[in-house]
């Protein structure tokens, strides 16, 4: 690509559409170096260029998203909850792109059938996952911050054991994929195919392939491929976080509607602490 640090030309932005002309006609395009970066410019060019991304991408398959990203952005990996939808986006990149890595957030707290789902999901699709912990074990946590935080304070919780440990896991990489959908909530609505996040003095890529995904599109996906479903799907659960805040919805409900119930909380990222104070809470004997 053209254009040194800093700078963002109309080469550049070509550039762009060439890399993602060449994912649309299933090629990797080549990686990018000034997406390792992530900040020399206080992330001009990655803000500049996910902007530009995601209006060529949108609408377009969730396969060549992730082969646009999974190419042209250095170091790339995906998360996943090894939730009830978990294995469409796992499925897509264990076809596109094999080689990246998947970042799992184990809580602690999570059901022992989540556990088991992760073991053969990786198994199965040949995908290699990365479990990444909260700085606090779950007896440390207690100790800290009192028994059962989550019953009391689910927003400090999910920051402690899902926000940092996310945060801690991005440093080693310059842009990451997520299955979030716009139709699952109200604060999920806008979200963008490609954009630009800021982590710490970083900005990342992060993209979400399945953002335009209906449900419909969802079991249409899982049932064409034959995926393993998470087992606790068929007990009523739709959407699968941590076993203390997770519980079964009916048929009518939104998929969400178990979890955090008895908080209106929707979102781990929702009204959270700042890193400064995860970091007091995570650092500071006693
Ligand atoms: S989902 Fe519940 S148990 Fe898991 S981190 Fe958040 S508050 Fe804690």
């Amino acid at each position: 690509m053209t254009g040194g640090p800093g700078t963002v030309t109309p080469e550049d932005r070509a550039a762009v559409s060439a890399s993602v002309a060449r994912a649309l006609e299933g090629d990797l395009p080549e990686e990018d170096d000034r997406f390792r970066a992530g900040g020399d410019d206080d992330g001009r060019f990655v803000r500049a260029m996910a902007s530009e991304a995601a209006a060529h991408l949108e609408g377009k398959p969730a396969e060549r998203i992730v082969a646009w990203a999974a190419g042209i952005v250095p170091r790339f990996a995906v998360t996943s909850s090894f939730g009830a939808e978990s294995a469409v986006l796992l499925h897509m990149v264990s076809r596109v792109a094999p080689q990246v890595p998947v970042i799992f957030l184990d809580t602690d707290f999570h059901f022992s059938e989540t556990i088991d789902y992760r073991r053969r999901l990786a198994r199965e699709l040949g995908v290699t996952v990365l479990d990444v912990r909260p700085a606090l074990s779950p007896a440390q946590q207690a100790a800290r911050l009192g028994d059962r935080l989550f019953d009391r304070d689910p927003d400090t919780c999910c920051a402690l054991r899902k926000t940092e440990p996310l945060r801690r896991a991005l440093t080693n990489y310059d842009g990451w994929a997520t299955g979030v959908r716009r139709v699952q909530t109200p604060e999920r609505a806008a979200t963008p195919v490609v954009e630009a996040r800021r982590h710490d003095d970083r900005w990342l890529v992060k993209v979400a392939p399945l953002a335009g995904w209906t449900d419909d599109d969802v079991v249409g996906y899982q049932r064409r491929f034959e995926l393993p479903v998470h087992p606790l799907v068929r007990l009523g659960y739709r959407s699968i976080g941590c076993r203390p805040c997770t519980t079964p919805v009916s048929g009518a409900e939104d998929a969400r509607a178990g979890r955090w119930v008895a908080f209106g909380k929707t979102e781990c990222g929702l009204h959270l602490p700042g890193d400064e104070e995860v970091d007091r809470l995570t650092t500071t004997p006693g």
